[in-house]
C-alpha cells in the first residue's frame, strides 16, 4: 500500500515513522520499519494496526541509523499479521524487501526455486525477497543483475520495490511497474515513496521511475536503469505545495 525509503546522511528512524504517518489517509492494515545502524545493528519492528503501535514499540530506543525502509501494508495475500507485514527479510537475513502491489505467479516461482527454503510468511512479497537471495547468494549474480531477473521472472505482476542488502548498507535498490514510486532529492540524504505527500516535509525535488525501470540510490547518488540495464536520466521536477 505505502512505501518510504531513505539513505544518506539523515537519521532514518523519525523521516520513515512521519512518513507511515502521512501514509495513513490511503489505508492500511498493519506496518513496519527497517533500520540499519552502520555499526552492523539492525532493527526491524512489524505490526498488525496503527503506525502509532510500531511507534510505540521505538518510543525508547536509540535507533541513529541513516538507512531505512518502512511500509504500510494492505493484505492481499495471507492474512493481516505482524509475521505478514513488511519489511520481509530472505532466510540468509541478508535481504530486507518492501513491497506495494502483487505478484500473480509467486506459488509458482517458490515452487521453482524455493523448495527447500524455509518462509516466515504467506505473502507473495517474500517470494521476490528470497528469489533475490537465492540469485545473489546460490547463483552467485550481482545484486543488480539478480533484481533484474527475478522482475523478469514476475512478468507482468505490479510492484513499487524497496530493497536493502545489509552488506552495502548504504543504498536502497528501487523498482516499478504499474504502482507508484518516487525518487525525492535531499540536501545530503535521498528518499524513496510511493506518495510525494509522505515526504514533502524532507524534500519538494522528486524524479518518477517509468514503468520497468530500476534505481540505485545512494544519499549523494542516484542513478536510473531502464529494462535492458541502460542508464537513464530523468528530469527532476519541483513539487510547490505544503507538507
Ligand atoms: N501483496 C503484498 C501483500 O499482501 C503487498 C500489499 C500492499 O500493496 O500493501 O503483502
Amino acid at each position: 500500500c505505502g512505501i518510504v525509503g531513505i539513505t544518506g546522511n539523515k537519521v532514518a528512524l523519525p523521516v520513515l515513522l512521519r512518513g507511515l504517518e502521512k501514509l495513513e489517509y490511503r489505508g492500511y492494515d498493519s506496518a513496519g520499519v527497517y533500520v540499519n545502524d552502520k555499526d552492523g545493528k539492525e532493527y526491524l519492528y512489524k505490526e498488525k494496526g496503527r503506525v502509532a503501535k510500531l511507534e510505540e514499540m521505538v518510543a525508547d530506543k536509540k535507533i541513529q541509523g541513516t538507512t531505512g525502509i518502512a511500509h504500510t501494508r494492505w493484505a492481499t495475500h495471507g492474512v493481516p499479521s505482524a509475521r505478514n507485514s513488511h519489511p520481509h527479510v530472505s532466510a540468509s537475513g541478508r535481504f530486507y524487501l518492501v513491497h506495494n502491489g502483487v505478484i500473480e505467479n509467486f506459488r509458482e516461482l517458490r515452487q521453482t526455486y524455493l523448495a527447500d527454503v524455509p518462509f516466515k510468511s504467506e505473502t507473495d512479497t517474500e517470494v521476490a525477497v528470497q528469489l533475490i537471495a537465492f540469485f545473489v547468494e546460490n547463483k552467485k549474480l550481482d545484486i543488480v543483475s539478480a533484481f533484474r531477473k527475478v522482475l523478469n521472472l514476475i512478468g507482468d505482476g505490479s510492484y513499487g520495490f524497496v530493497l536493502v542488502d545489509n552488506q552495502q548498507p548504504d543504498t536502497l535498490y528501487v523498482a516499478r511497474n504499474k504502482s507508484p514510486l518516487l525518487l525525492g532529492l535531499g540536501d545530503d540524504f535521498n528518499v524513496v515513496t510511493s506518495d510525494a505527500a509522505a515526504m514533502l516535509e524532507y524534500t519538494h525535488d522528486f524524479m518518477a521511475l517509468d514503468d520497468g525501470e530500476m534505481a540505485i540510490v545512494k544519499g549523494d547518488e542516484i542513478t536510473i536503469l531502464n529494462e535492458q540495464g541502460n542508464v537513464v536520466n530523468h528530469e527532476a521536477f519541483r513539487l510547490d505545495i505544503d507538507a
